[in-house]
């Protein structure tokens, strides 16, 4: 019998074997694995009988999620997956216009919307939609064209809950948007096979347990939320849901919702520890912490073993390209630092993946030497939505086998582990000067004890920039202390021109600091 490689099918197997678990939580709300099951199959069986779906002889399936995490998103990604679609986020917070570019490039046959996705819902957006619009909208809604067909999800009726659509390895599981550097968003195409294998290894690897209570913290557009819910659901373990409201009280959420996995950008509890939420032993519930997506600074680290001593810390780095994460470093004793950033390492390939450092002709560099990062193995996607170049030039085939360059810059050291520098695209020329971003960041989180912090290179002229201004996530910082500390630490052309204390410091929607933001903070202030 073929293998079904559905995302949905580990919350079907639970749904049969465990009805009565807890399968997500949000807002005083939750959902048994019997219950998920039964509103995803409904919802799936509203998308397979509506009149487009039936006469619709292109595939492959696509669901567009217009909603904001919550249960309503989980149901329906799992309506998708369930009818056999490859479900595609869509944020709600994006200009109308750029909804509108998404839904041109990725031919949906369907969208589900939330209550809040279904506001967004304009006369324009819904002439734009694909022919089946089902929303969770209390207020009924209609569209001017006939050819659109759209239902509420309360008026579908229950139906007996059946196995997941049978889908192949290679048919896409889902497809997240990324923004590219043309302007024009990517959409990185992910299969089934790649987002099983990931669901299951990295369950194993951690060693999630039924009895867990894991920590959702991210919107669907990010793909931390596929290693959230799939890893969680993987085995039959509940989901909690942070609200977006109540970032800041995420410490106390999880000691009431009593988890036993953190999950979370390190960036958040890096505001955590700037607003002295982490007392020593606040999280002991915690036995997995999983930092990733971006830098793991070693000063969160510590202030985090100190909060949550029961917990084991793992590191994951990994593009969207490559399914999530694809490397991980589990952090012991010493600190696994890499040298001289105040960071973490990002450790060694996960089962499925491999790693290796690479110069611009794709040659493999010794160990020590900092290159390129290019990652291979079951987890590589398989491109981007219609763009066959892009494809072709970001995952080349290397001596007979498919590659994806990350766009970072890492070494690996002789014990081979792999360090993370940061982005080839944050690395500027000052002045003449080839200086990374990160370093400069690095240094000034040392002298600030800060650890949500923000460079940019600023002004630019003709494209060259002239200097540095950094950003500093705190209300008021002594500017001339700092400088005379960088000074000691950084040669001339790398030490910023201005220093700005920024309370909020801006946020990209996966949570990581935002610099093309920071950089208009610096474009508005000087017009
Ligand atoms: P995204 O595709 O939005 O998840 O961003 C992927 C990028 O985030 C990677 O290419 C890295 O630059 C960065 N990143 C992800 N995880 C880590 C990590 N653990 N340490 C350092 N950088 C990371």
């Amino acid at each position: 019998m073929a293998t079904n490689y559905n995302l949905a099918l580990a919350v079907y197997r639970h749904s049969l074997t465990t009805p009565d678990a807890v399968a997500v939580v949000s807002r005083g709300q939750s959902l048994t694995y019997g219950e998920i099951a039964a509103r995803a199959a409904s919802l799936a069986d509203g998308l397979r009988r509506s009149r487009a779906w039936q006469c619709r002889e292109r595939s492959p399936l696509r669901v567009g999620i217009l909603a904001s995490r919550g249960i309503d998103a989980c149901v329906a990604l799992l309506a998708a997956c369930w009818a056999g679609a490859a479900y595609v986020p869509i944020g709600l917070k994006l200009p109308e216009e750029r909804t509108l570019t998404l839904l041109s490039l990725c031919d949906l046959s369907a969208i589900i919307a939330d209550e809040d996705g279904a506001r967004l819902l304009t006369e324009r957006l819904l002439d734009a939609c694909p022919p089946i619009v089902i929303h969770a909208s209390r207020t009924p809604l209609s569209a001017r064209d006939d050819a659109v067909e759209v239902l509420s999800m309360a008026s579908l009726p229950p139906v007996t809950v059946v196995e997941p659509t049978l889908m192949a390895a290679h048919e896409t599981a889902y497809i997240i948007f990324t923004s590219g550097t043309t302007g024009v968003p990517k959409g990185v195409v992910i299969s089934s096979g790649a987002a099983r294998h990931y669901a299951a290894m990295i369950a194993e690897r951690l060693g999630l347990r039924s009895s867990d209570r894991a920590l959702e913290t991210c919107e669907l557009g990010f793909d931390f939320s596929v290693h959230n819910m799939f890893s969680t659901w993987e085995v039959g373990a509940a989901l909690h849901i942070l609200p977006a409201t109540t970032v800041m009280n995420a410490v106390k959420f999880a000691r009431t919702s009593e988890l036993t996995v953190w999950n979370s950008v390190p960036s958040l509890a890096g505001m955590l520890r700037q607003v002295n939420a982490l007392k020593a032993g606040s999280l002991a519930g915690l036995r997995i912490t999983v930092f990733g997506g971006e830098q793991l600074p070693e000063a969160t680290v510590t202030a985090w073993q100190s909060a949550a001593p029961n917990s084991v810390i793992v590191n994951l780095y990994g593009p969207t390209e490559a399914t999530v994460f694809c490397l991980a470093q589990t952090i012991g004793q010493p600190l696994p630092v890499t040298p001289g950033r105040g960071v973490l390492a990002i450790g060694t390939p996960l089962p499925g993946s491999a790693a290796k450092v690479v110069d611009e002709d794709g040659v493999e560099l010794a160990d020590g030497t900092a290159g390129e990062l290019a990652i291979a193995g079951v987890q590589l996607a398989d491109g981007y939505l219609g763009a066959a170049d892009l494809t072709a030039s970001r995952f080349p085939v290397i001596d007979g086998q498919r590659w994806y360059l990350s766009g970072d810059v890492a070494t690996r050291d002789a014990a081979g582990n792999f360090h993370c520098f940061g982005r080839i695209d944050n690395q500027v020329k000052v002045l003449g000067y080839r200086v990374e971003l990160e370093e400069i960041d690095a240094h000034l989180r040392l002298v600030s004890h800060v650890d949500v912090v923000g460079s940019v290179a600023w002004p630019l002229v003709d494209g060259m920039a002239r200097g540095i201004v950094c950003f500093v996530g705190v209300p008021t910082i002594d500017a001339d202390r700092l400088i005379s500390d960088l000074k000691a630490r950084l040669p001339a052309y790398m030490v910023p021109n201005r220093l700005i204390a920024l309370a909020e410091m801006p946020l990209n929607h996966s949570g990581k600091v935002d610099r093309r933001a920071l950089h208009r903070l610096l474009d508005t202030d000087a017009a």
